[in-house]
């Protein structure tokens, strides 16, 4: 089976939160072993096939670009855009790496006090319940802040300084996708999915 190494599928969970781009050979394997389905976007909407089911509308509906099929032996079959997986066991979510540019990415490099946009040069993380005050560093207490924003609010908690946050730090229970996103290529069927994950919905 060749995949050209252009193609790449968007796998979800099963709650279909984006989680990973694979390439076509390791789609192809989750799909025949049956640990995925195709999410196929048509004017309906977005249909859920099952393998044999997506060999059929291979054949029915062949791609319009030659280079969107794979080549078996005696199958020709479209390369899906998107895959949902059955289990999560089968592809485990990474560890996110507790990191500045994952927690920038995680508030979309927003302040997280007065909200604006800032590059990541112009941002700092801020401790919400501060080091001196037992404060410590975890997703759930470090946020993106503004260098403005955090030297107002320096070595007291959010109320003190009249300052209020506007979302309360987490976990990110998946992975972030902009890193992903930036050396991949954007296919427009994934946009609806990565909106979802980059808003953290
Ligand atoms: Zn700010």
């Amino acid at each position: 089976m060749d995949g050209r190494p252009k193609h790449r599928v968007l796998v979800l969970n099963r709650l279909w939160q984006a989680v990973n781009i694979v390439a076509a050979p390791r789609a192809f394997s989750l799909l025949f072993q049956e640990h995925a389905c195709v999410i196929h976007c048509d004017d309906s909407g977005y249909m859920v096939y099952g393998i044999d089911e997506w060999l059929l509308y291979s054949e029915e509906n062949p791609a319009r670009h030659e280079g969107d099929h794979i080549h078996t032996v005696r199958l020709k079959i479209r390369v899906p855009k998107i895959l949902l997986l059955k289990s999560y066991d089968r592809l485990p979510v990474k560890e996110i790496r507790f990191t500045r540019q994952n927690l920038f990415e995680r508030d979309g490099y927003v302040c997280q006090y007065c909200g604006d946009l800032f590059g990541p040069r112009e941002l700092n993380l801020d401790h919400v319940i501060p080091r001196e005050r037992g404060g410590r560093t975890t997703w759930e207490n470090i946020t993106t802040s503004c260098q403005r924003c955090n030297s107002r609010k320096a070595n007291r908690l959010p109320h003190e300084a009249g300052m209020r946050l506007l979302r309360k730090p987490r976990r990110p229970s998946w992975r972030p996708f902009v890193s992903v996103a930036a050396r991949d290529r954007l296919d427009d069927a994934w946009t609806h999915f990565l909106h979802l994950s980059h808003n953290g919905r």
